[in-house]
């Protein structure tokens, strides 16, 4: 075996896998091995499961477990060791409430993951799928639950899940698995979705400056909803302006988080540009999940994590949540002396975002009479998550390349390649409409079945083409939601998984024809027919 084994991202070496003493993300081969020891302890939490009823508390282990393991969230061997430790601590509550197994049972709990990692290459792509989808599922359920929400069947579904990954199984009973995967993760980023719109009130259109005003300034990045109410509470009236950062931006359009005037605009642009765009920044930044990159020491001194973020010498802003250390390293550095201008990677000044489900289907019928008078031909949901790979300019290009009659629909951070281009309106509508973060996934789904009921056909027969870009595992969730919907013809890269074996990728082809992008030219002369 290599010093590290690790294939769960897009950007993973040589398209094979990151095997030597580092990934290609920064993570080391310790870490991963880390990771690997801590995924395993979630298996045998999860066989331990089976024999008696987890608590509330244990969920929280079972998904806080998954979400560490996800690409760029943990750097800190010391964090995820105290997550194994938790792990552990949890079996072993299971167990003694059980019956009278012995400590020796109770190791057997836990699986070997190099068993995974060498297993026949359509068995490991099979369980792959299930372990990264249930990472990725995981994070959206760990955003609910810090806003109160939790859903039992959800919470069940790792357990049952991580539980196939640890036992034998075949691709009969693995692949209904991998789209049981997509069912329970609809479920959760509906749940998601609510804890969201519930507590902060549904989105509503914002125009979002990119300019960072002169004076103290917080950059805020990442997803959790939460970390940035509770920083808006507390930077109240101390005179710091709050600048969101990558898949923070769409929290403009919550009514409950944009009625805080020092919530002010948006800071650079996509989570692979960080190096560059923090490089001397007078600012903190505070990272609330992923994506952490390796961090420069041109800002090494004003980088915080919170939640299950962690890299090794960085503050950590606990439970407790009282960000002072953040509040004071940002009166420290005191900001820009004057308005600095900044815009996105196409030059733009301002993005827009808030066209959640709310939004697009307060004006349906709008949107029903433009298609049906022919001024909406066809609408196009360009979305998923942005890195670093050249071959990511195709989403900038194909946007550029439509025709001016079709909407493009978008959500996360692959849309920091063109949200910033002024491409025109329809009807009054921009043809850009950002519906938020990856997990607003569950609004265009929504919105594609409205769509579908209201002319009388399926999602696959609407004028719609589905355009993804992934990176890491909540991508992968989301692609198993919309194949288990049956959501067909989706085009998918910068490159197709490399968890994904060919056997495995015949079947996703035959039964829902999923295609690698080619060039824009090429692709919309296919979808415009
Ligand atoms: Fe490699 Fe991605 Fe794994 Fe990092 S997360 S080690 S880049 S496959």
């Amino acid at each position: 075996m290599s010093q590290m084994f690790c294939f769960q991202c897009e950007q993973t070496a040589k398209g094979v896998g990151c095997q030597g003493a580092c990934g290609v993300c920064g993570k080391q081969a310790d870490t991963a091995e880390m990771q690997d020891e801590l995924t395993g302890a979630l298996i045998g939490l999860a066989k331990a499961a089976n024999d008696a009823e987890p608590t509330t508390e244990i969920h929280r282990v079972m998904i806080e477990g998954l979400f560490t393991t996800i690409t760029n969230v943990s750097f800190d061997n010391d964090a995820i060791k105290k997550q194994i430790e938790k792990t552990e601590k949890a079996i072993t509550d299971l167990v003694s409430r059980c019956n009278d197994h012995s400590s020796q049972y109770h190791k057997n709990y836990h699986y070997n993951m190099n068993e995974l990692w060498t297993a026949d290459e359509d068995i490991r792509s099979l369980k792959s799928l299930i372990l990264f989808g249930l990472r990725g599922m995981a994070a959206y359920a760990y955003h609910a639950l810090m806003l109160g929400y939790t859903d039992e069947e959800v919470n069940q579904f790792f357990y049952k899940g991580m539980r196939a990954v640890g036992q034998g199984g075949d691709a009969g009973t693995l692949l209904p698995l991998v789209l049981e995967t997509g069912q329970v993760n609809l479920k959760c980023m509906a749940l998601l979705d609510k804890a969201n719109t519930e507590t902060y009130g549904t989105p509503v259109p914002a125009k979002v400056s990119m300019t960072i005003e002169k004076g103290p300034f917080i950059v805020v990045s990442g997803h959790d909803l939460y970390d940035l109410y509770l920083l808006l509470e507390q930077t109240k009236d101390k005179g710091i302006n709050i600048y969101t950062h990558s898949e923070m931006l769409p929290a403009h359009g919550y009514p409950k988080l944009k009625a805080y005037p020092h919530l002010k605009g948006q800071f650079g642009t996509a989570w692979q540009n960080q190096q560059k765009e923090f490089d001397g920044i007078p600012a903190p930044i505070l990272f609330t999940t992923n994506c952490l990159m390796p961090v420069k020491g041109s800002y090494h001194d004003r980088v915080f994590t919170t939640e299950v973020v962690a890299y090794p010498e960085m503050v950590h802003i606990d439970e407790k949540k009282d960000f002072t250390p953040v509040i004071e390293k940002a009166l420290e550095l005191g900001g820009y002396p004057e308005d600095k201008r900044m815009t996105g990677i196409n030059g733009g000044e301002t993005v827009t975002t808030g066209f959640a489900r709310g939004t697009v289907l307060s004006v349906a019928d709008k949107v029903i009479d433009a298609v049906k008078a022919g001024a909406i031909k066809h609408f196009f949901l360009v979305g998923g998550c942005d890195g670093a790979k050249p071959g990511r300019n195709y989403y900038t290009d194909f946007v550029k390349q439509t025709p001016k009659d079709t909407v493009i629909l978008t959500l996360a951070c692959g849309k920091y390649r063109f949200n910033d281009l002024d491409i025109g309106e329809i009807g009054g509508l921009p043809r850009i409409m950002d519906m938020g973060q990856c997990n607003d996934a569950y609004s265009a789904i929504q919105v594609a079945v409205a769509l579908a009921e209201a002319f009388g056909c399926g999602v696959n027969d609407l004028p719609l083409s589905l355009v993804l870009s992934w990176y890491e595992q909540k991508a992968v969730c989301i692609l198993l939601t919309l194949l288990a919907l049956g959501i067909k013809n989706i085009y998918l890269g910068p490159t197709l998984p490399a968890f994904v074996s060919p056997n495995v990728l015949n079947i996703l082809v035959k039964e829902f024809n999923i295609a690698p992008i080619s060039t824009p030219e090429e692709d919309l002369k296919k979808m415009l027919g």
